[in-house]
C-alpha cells in the first residue's frame, strides 16, 4: 500500500457493522466483559481503546514500525519514555533541540539521576567522542529547532549499533511523509503530533513509534502504567488530519522553498536556515535521507529591532508559539520555545534576539510573501 493510501485506509481493522467510513468515536473509559476471564480486546482506554487503536495502527504503518503509541502531547511521549532509564544511564542528545525537551532533560530527567551530554550530531564524531560505558541512548532531532541542523540518520545508526545504544529519533519536522528514521536505523521514532500530523493548530498529541517487539513490550508496560493517553476524540481528529498530511506538506514545503529563496535577497536578512537551500551545510544528507525539505525556516534579522518589528507587524502570519498546521505561524524562540534553555548556550547555538522562526501555512504564496514583505521592508 502507497503511503498516501495508507493515509487514507491507515488500518484494515473493522470496527463497527454499520459500513460507516469514517471510523467512530468509541467515547467509552472501559468495556463489558463477555465472560469471567475474556474480553473483547478492550478492557479499559488508559490501555487501548479502539479509536486510538485505529490512529496507532496507521502511524506504525507510516512510520514503518510494527507499534505506535498515541499520547496527549509530544512532551508526554517524551517525558513516558524517559522512564526506560535508570539513574547513572547517560544519554547523548542534539545540542539544538525543541525547548521543552531541553527542559525535560535538564530540570525533570537529571532529577531522576540521568546524564546528558549535548553535541552537534550533525558531527558524528562528536557522538563518538561522547561515548561512555553509561551512554545508552543517542536522542536526535533533525532537523533541529530552530537552527535547522540536519543529522544523518542512518551514519548514527551504525555508530549506535556499535556502542550498543537505542537511537531516538524526534521526527516532528518531516513526519514519515518525507523522512522515516526507522528504515534508516533508528529504534524509536517520536512525535508532537500537535504539529504536521495533527496539522490544523487544534489538536495536542504525541507519538511514539518503535520496529522491535521487545521495545514495544517495555513501552506498552509504561504505557499503560504512566496513563498520558490520547482522548478518543482527539484520536479522532488526528485520524481525520492525517488523511490529508502528503498533500499539506507538499503544498506548505512548496511555500516554504519560495519564501526561503526570497528571504535570503533581503537586505535587512542577514542569514536563512533552511535544508532546501543548496548554501545548507547538511543539503546533501538531506537530498540522501529525506524526499523533501519541510516547512519550516529560521532566519536573522538585521537587528533585534527588525526582529520584533516583523513580529508586531505581520498580518496573516500570526505570531504565535507551534508550527505544522495550515495557518502560518511566526515566532520568537528565545522568548518563547527556548525561555528556559540558559543563556550563553542559547546564544551559542544561534538563538539570539535577532532570530525568527517561521512555520509556513498554506495560504496563498503572494498573501505570505506580501505579508513578510510590509513587514520586513516598511
Ligand atoms: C512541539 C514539539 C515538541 C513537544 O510537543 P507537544 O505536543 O507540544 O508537547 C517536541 N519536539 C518538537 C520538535 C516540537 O516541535
Amino acid at each position: 500500500m502507497d503511503f498516501q493510501t495508507a493515509c487514507i485506509h491507515g488500518s484494515e481493522k473493522k470496527y463497527d457493522v454499520t459500513g460507516a467510513v469514517s471510523v467512530p468515536i468509541f467515547q467509552s473509559a472501559t468495556f463489558a466483559h463477555p465472560g469471567v476471564g475474556e474480553s473483547t480486546g478492550y478492557d479499559y482506554s488508559r490501555q487501548q481503546n479502539p479509536t486510538r487503536e485505529h490512529l496507532e495502527l496507521t502511524l506504525a504503518r507510516l512510520e514503518n514500525g510494527t507499534d505506535a503509541m498515541a499520547f496527549s502531547s509530544g512532551m508526554a511521549a517524551l517525558t513516558m519514555l524517559m522512564e526506560l532509564f535508570s539513574p547513572g544511564d547517560h544519554i547523548i542528545a542534539s545540542d539544538d533541540l525543541y525547548g521543552g525537551s531541553h527542559r525535560l532533560f535538564f530540570h525533570l530527567s537529571v532529577k531522576n539521576g540521568l546524564k546528558f551530554s549535548l553535541v552537534n550530531t550533525s558531527d558524528t564524531g562528536l557522538i563518538e567522542a561522547a561515548v561512555t560505558p553509561k551512554t545508552k541512548a543517542v536522542f536526535i532531532e533533525t532537523p533541529t529547532n530552530p537552527m535547522m541542523q540536519v543529522t544523518d540518520i542512518a551514519a548514527v545508526s551504525r555508530l549506535a549499533r556499535k556502542h550498543n545504544l537505542l537511537v531516538i529519533a524526534d521526527n516532528t519536522f518531516l513526519t514519515p511523509y518525507l523522512q522515516r528514521p526507522l528504515e534508516l536505523g533508528a529504534d524509536i521514532v517520536m512525535h508532537s503530533g500537535t504539529k504536521y500530523l495533527g496539522g490544523h493548530n487544534d489538536t495536542l498529541a504525541g507519538f511514539l513509534v518503535v520496529r522491535d517487539s521487545g521495545l514495544s513490550k517495555r513501552l506498552r508496560f509504561l504505557y499503560k502504567t504512566t496513563g498520558a493517553c490520547l482522548s478518543p476524540f482527539d484520536s479522532w481528529l488526528l485520524i481525520r488530519s492525517i488523511k490529508t498530511l502528503p498533500v499539506r506538506v507538499e503544498r506548505q514545503q512548496e511555500n516554504a522553498l519560495e519564501i526561503a529563496r526570497w528571504l535570503v535577497g533581503q537586505a535587512k536578512i542577514k542569514a536563512v536556515h533552511y535544508p532546501g537551500l543548496e548554501s545548507h551545510p547538511q543539503y546533501e544528507i538531506s537530498r540522501r535521507q529525506a524526499s523533501g525539505f519541510g516547512a519550516m525556516i529560521s532566519f536573522e534579522a538585521d537587528s533585534e529591532i527588525t526582529a520584533k518589528r516583523i513580529l508586531e507587524r505581520v498580518r496573516i502570519i500570526q505570531y504565535a508559539e507551534s508550527l505544522g498546521g495550515v495557518e502560518s505561524l511566526i515566532t520568537y524562540p528565545m522568548l518563547q520555545t527556548h525561555a528556559d534553555v540558559p543563556e550563553a548556550e542559547r546564544e551559542a547555538k544561534g538563538v539570539n534576539n535577532r532570530l525568527l522562526r517561521l512555520s509556513v501555512g498554506l495560504e496563498s504564496r503572494d498573501d505570505l510573501l506580501d505579508d513578510l514583505n510590509q513587514a520586513i521592508n516598511i
